[in-house]
């Protein structure tokens, strides 16, 4: 049976089978010393035998015997370097053309469109498939950390109405209704909220948002990934609370090296950030030479409204002054309610944002959960009738006992690229997109047939 590199240090003497990949080949007259790599690391096999013929990256499987390697050949460097494997059989299973670039570097020298190209390949970088890992452990904590606390994990479509969180939507054809169309969800937002009203109270979601905005290096064009989550009958206090316990036990039981420079994490009031830092997301750590400091602060007290401008086409009628700063749903803050009417723009909304080294991981509120308040916003916005009708779903859905909510939904991909310090979030994410928008490996967007078009009816205009 076979086993993996990392379990064969106690099977000294033993018969054993291993599977993988040739990672180094070095010949030294009849004797061929060869390094394969697996899931696990990388163990070295001795071969005597002059007829192996293996390359580079041939996926072999081997049937050897494990030895204590003498004192002065130890290699310290490798997990396995006390040991190495005599071969007795070696298979070739499949034979590895040459590959495009280097995997044994840490990859930050090579193109980056033909590490997207070929990124199955450039997955086996040790740096790549580490970042992999180490995003799925943050995860898996999270999930367990939260379904502990009596959170409940919901999936949400995907296929829905827009949303509007400030970005351009992902449109889908409908083939059922012809003419119409779904938008891929910019967040779950507004279905987070009904499940509030159904009754959750605690939920979570792991789940992929889509927006059709230009890609910077913090963020991947089209979609990312977020733990969106929501809760009943918490205050702004509690919100913060939680998601500092919980990144504080992922810092500490994931990234052991790392630490968290100030604690409690500073909260620092909109006005003051702009001010003193000139930016609503501070870097505040001490020292900016350090890979393991890690900064969080939360940034509160922002005002409600900016002022609307012609990127915020999507909201109202393009006649108002107002847009949200954060997204509509947000609750005012109680003690400013009456500026509604007055003076909007004086207007501070319940919105926290965390910020992690300077990058914005993660954003959310209070919620407006009285119906009048949010007509007013929306009135504020400038929506029309028919805008207004696009959301009568959740103002009905709050005609039947709606409970005082909020929420957060921290960027799985910006986090992870804070936390490892790495300089774009496309060195955590398995098949990033590029940033002309062309998907990993696939080389979407592409054509469809025209058959395909027809039972959408749909016919393309001009490029
Ligand atoms: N839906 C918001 C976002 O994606 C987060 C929230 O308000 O919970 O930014």
């Amino acid at each position: 049976m076979r086993i993996l590199a990392n379990q064969t240090l106690d099977k000294i003497g033993q018969e054993i089978e291993l599977c993988g990949w040739i990672d180094k080949i070095r010949s030294h007259g009849k004797i061929i010393f060869l390094d394969l790599r697996d899931r696990s690391g990388i163990i070295q096999l001795v071969a005597t035998n002059e007829r192996i013929r293996v390359g580079l990256e041939d996926v072999v499987t081997v049937k050897g015997r494990v030895k204590k390697r003498p004192e002065n050949l130890i290699n310290p460097k490798l997990m396995t370097g006390t040991i190495e494997i005599e071969v007795i059989k070696l298979i070739t299973l499949t034979i590895a053309k040459d590959l495009p670039f280097p995997i044994n570097t840490d990859g930050y020298e090579i193109n980056e469109e033909i590490r997207s190209k070929y990124r199955y390949l450039d997955i086996r970088r040790p740096r790549m498939i580490k970042n992999l890992r180490l995003r799925s452990q943050v995860t898996t904590f999270i999930r367990n950390f939260l379904t502990a606390q009596d959170f409940v994990e919901i999936e949400t479509p995907l296929l829905t109405k827009t949303t509007p969180e400030g970005a351009r939507d992902f449109i889908v054809p409908s083939r059922l209704q012809r003419g119409k169309f779904y938008a891929l969800p910019q967040s779950p937002q507004q279905y987070k909220q009904l499940l509030m009203v159904a009754g959750v109270e605690r939920y979570f979601q792991i789940v992929r948002c889509f927006r059709d905005e230009d890609p910077r290096a913090d963020r991947a064009y089209g979609e990312f990934t977020q733990l969106d989550m929501e809760l009943s009958f918490v205050s702004q206090e509690d919100i913060l609370r939680l998601t500092e316990d919980m990144f504080t036990q992922v810092i500490s039981k994931i990234f052991p090296d790392k630490y968290i420079s100030q604690v409690p994490w500073p909260r620092i009031p909109h006005k003051i950030a702009k001010e003193k830092y000139g930016t609503d997301k501070p870097d505040i750590r001490k020292n900016k030479q350090d890979p393991n400091e890690l900064a969080f602060s939360w940034t509160l007290d922002f005002p409600l409204f900016t002022q609307q401008s012609q990127k915020d086409y999507y909201y109202g009628s393009g006649n108002s002054k107002f847009a949200p700063s954060h997204h509509m749903f947000t609750a005012p803050h109680p003690d400013d309610v009456p500026l509604l009417e007055e003076n909007p723009m004086k207007v501070r909304g319940l919105q926290h944002d965390l910020v992690l080294n300077g990058y914005e991981v993660g954003g959310g509120s209070i919620r407006i959960h009285d119906s009048k308040v949010q007509e007013k916003i929306f009135e504020l916005i400038g929506f029309t009738p028919r805008q207004k009708q696009q959301f009568e779903h959740m103002l009905t859905a709050f005609t039947y006992g709606v409970p005082p909510h909020g929420g957060i939904a921290p960027g799985i991909d910006r986090f992870m690229m804070a936390v490892l310090g790495e300089p774009s979030v496309r060195e955590v994410m398995a098949f990033p997109t590029s940033a002309s928008g062309q998907t990993s490996v696939m080389d979407a967007p592409s054509q469809v047939t025209e058959k395909q078009l027809a039972e959408l009816g749909l016919i393309l205009g001009i490029n």
